[in-house]
């Protein structure tokens, strides 16, 4: 099968350029593309670059080049809840959009802006689950640390303001915020593809846990076993 493997930046494709070992880098409107063999199988490495915007044109890119069957997006994000840390690794059950909003209330000049008022708009609202066989074998992969399942949000955003960030908990019922996820949800979603979603917990804003990136190695860690259950299956 030929699966297509996302990441936003190199610090999230690294172990797994390393261990599949491209026999082509291909970059196709500044977006880059690693070519793997495995097993019989086409390992496609993508690079996203960061944000929703980047992360829907790499993907719809990665899917009318590769025809892939599968695609994986895995990378950091920061965690929505108090009791998840930093190395708690999230299968994305589902990813829901977080970045909708609509001024409800309208403030005149020097009136401020309040942003716990704001509600999703209806209009390109989405939450859009993985495909749930992905889903059973991501739960089956051995995991040293915590593992949650549950909804990922994702849009263009780094939150720190924790009453914001438990705001937007409160409308989306989201275990982290990350960039990408929810862009390769909606693409795929669009062409029939399968796909999933993983995170790990690179940051804490509500407990004060600082971005590591590190912990990006940890997840490529586990997306190499993942792709053996989805071959051997
Ligand atoms: N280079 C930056 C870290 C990147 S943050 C730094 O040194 O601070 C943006 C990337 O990390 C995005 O690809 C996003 O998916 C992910 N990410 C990690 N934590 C995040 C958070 N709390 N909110 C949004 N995106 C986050």
């Amino acid at each position: 099968m030929t699966i297509l493997i996302q990441g936003a930046m190199d610090i999230e494709l690294d172990v797994l350029k390393d261990y599949f070992k491209p026999t082509e880098v291909r970059t196709i409107n500044g977006y880059e593309f690693c070519l793997c063999e495995y097993r019989g199988n086409k390992i496609i490495i993508s690079k996203t670059e960061v944000g929703i915007i980047n992360a829907t044109i790499a993907t719809t890119i990665g899917i009318y080049e590769f025809r892939p069957e599968l695609v994986i997006n895995q990378g950091c994000a920061g965690s929505h809840r108090s009791n998840i840390h930093r190395g708690d690794l999230i299968i994305g059950e589902k990813a829901a959009y977080i970045n909708n909003f609509r001024t409800r209330q309208a403030k005149l000049l020097g009136e401020g802006s309040d942003s716990l008022s704001w509600r999703p708009s209806n209009s390109h609202s989405y939450v859009i689950g993985s495909t749930p066989i992905y889903v059973e074998l991501a739960e089956r992969v051995e995991y040293a640390g915590k593992k949650y399942i549950g909804v990922i949000g994702s849009g263009d955003l780094f939150s720190k303001e924790v009453d914001r960030i438990n705001y937007i908990h409160s409308l989306f019922g989201e275990l982290s915020e990350d960039m990408e996820s929810v862009a390769t949800m909606k693409v795929c979603d669009s062409f029939n593809i399968d796909k999933i979603a993983l995170r790990i917990i690179s940051n804490n804003e509500i407990t004060n846990e600082s971005f590591d990136g590190n912990v990006c190695r940890t997840l490529q860690q586990f997306v190499i076993p993942f792709i053996d259950k989805i071959i051997a299956r």
